[in-house]
């Protein structure tokens, strides 16, 4: 795998790679890789000949500065596994390759996605997510982008993005990767204490539960039966939302509407958010 510090040189590699008509599929994520990002990895390998993956804690798109300083770091590991994922390339930016002194900022109109849900409850995250994809799709100029599911509401960010960047580039959404217990993979997870991350579990049952009987209840009966039961057992609720696929919310649903149940919860000081299709 070769291993890129400098914007400039991972550009003019891409660049030239492009020129002999190599197709490149990129993985951008903050690290502390687990297996939801080699899913990522790995899809992108089978699709395209190169696939770049960045590892970029952005300082921009943290809203709590306890939350940038804690997230977890552990790049040597990283390292093994994106090897062991034979990823050809990791770009490994320090902040001033990132956001260089001449860097300007700019303001992204998102328009109802930066209001709602993780745009409501981290004022300012994807003004700062926009920034750091853009800068990289600046320095990488990839034929398809992958991402997670997991960050539903990020995916739609990001589409609205490259049109506002009247981009080519595809954007590739892959499913959310579990642990055994239903636990969504997270880099946050690391932070959670074993009766935490036992706990975590009521996330995705909360999940499963509303998808198992949205047709039978209201959206507001389980919505509030919901909130009230995760509070009880300890989590600081932000929201639990039913919506359409585009995040309009839904007050009722017929059998042939598509929905997307969406939670985000605080364990003590660790910040989880989840979602479920249906
Ligand atoms: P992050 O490092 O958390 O910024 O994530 C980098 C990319 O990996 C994003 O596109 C995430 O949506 C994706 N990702 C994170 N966790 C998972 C997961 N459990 N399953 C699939 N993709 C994930």
């Amino acid at each position: 795998m070769i291993i890129f510090i400098k914007a400039e040189d991972i550009s003019h590699y891409v660049e030239h790679q492009r020129k002999n008509g190599v197709k490149i599929g990129f993985v951008p994520t903050m690290g502390s890789l687990h297996e939801g990002h080699m899913s990522l990895i790995n899809k992108s390998n089978t699709e395209h000949e190169i696939t770049i993956c960045s590892i970029f804690v952005n300082p921009t798109q943290f809203n709590n500065s306890n939350d940038f300083n804690t997230y977890p770091k552990n790049i040597e590991a990283d390292i093994k596994l994106l090897e062991f994922a034979n990823c050809d390339v990791l770009f490994l930016p320090e902040n001033e390759e990132i956001y260089p002194a001449h860097f300007e900022k700019k303001y992204y109109d998102l328009g109802y996605l930066d209001q709602i849900l993780e745009g409501k409850f981290r004022p300012g995250h994807f003004q700062g997510v926009c920034m750091v994809v853009e800068r990289l799709l600046n320095i990488i100029q990839c034929d398809t982008l992958y991402l997670g599911q997991k960050d539903y509401q990020q995916c739609m960010v990001i589409q609205k993005l490259l049109s506002l960047m009247q981009s080519p580039i595809k954007l590739q959404i892959e499913p959310t990767v579990r642990e055994k217990s239903g636990l969504a993979m997270s880099s946050r997870n690391k932070r959670l204490a074993k009766e935490e991350a036992i706990l975590a579990l009521e996330i995705y049952n909360t999940l499963l539960f509303i998808k198992e009987n949205i047709k039978d209840q209201s959206l507001d009966t389980l919505k509030n039966n919901a909130t009230a039961t995760l509070s009880a057992k300890g989590f600081t609720v932000d929201y639990i939302e039913i919506t359409d696929r585009f995040l309009h919310p839904v007050l009722s649903l017929d059998t042939h509407t598509q929905f997307v149940v969406l939670v985000a919860a605080t364990i003590n000081t660790v910040r989880l958010i989840d979602n479920m299709i249906g």
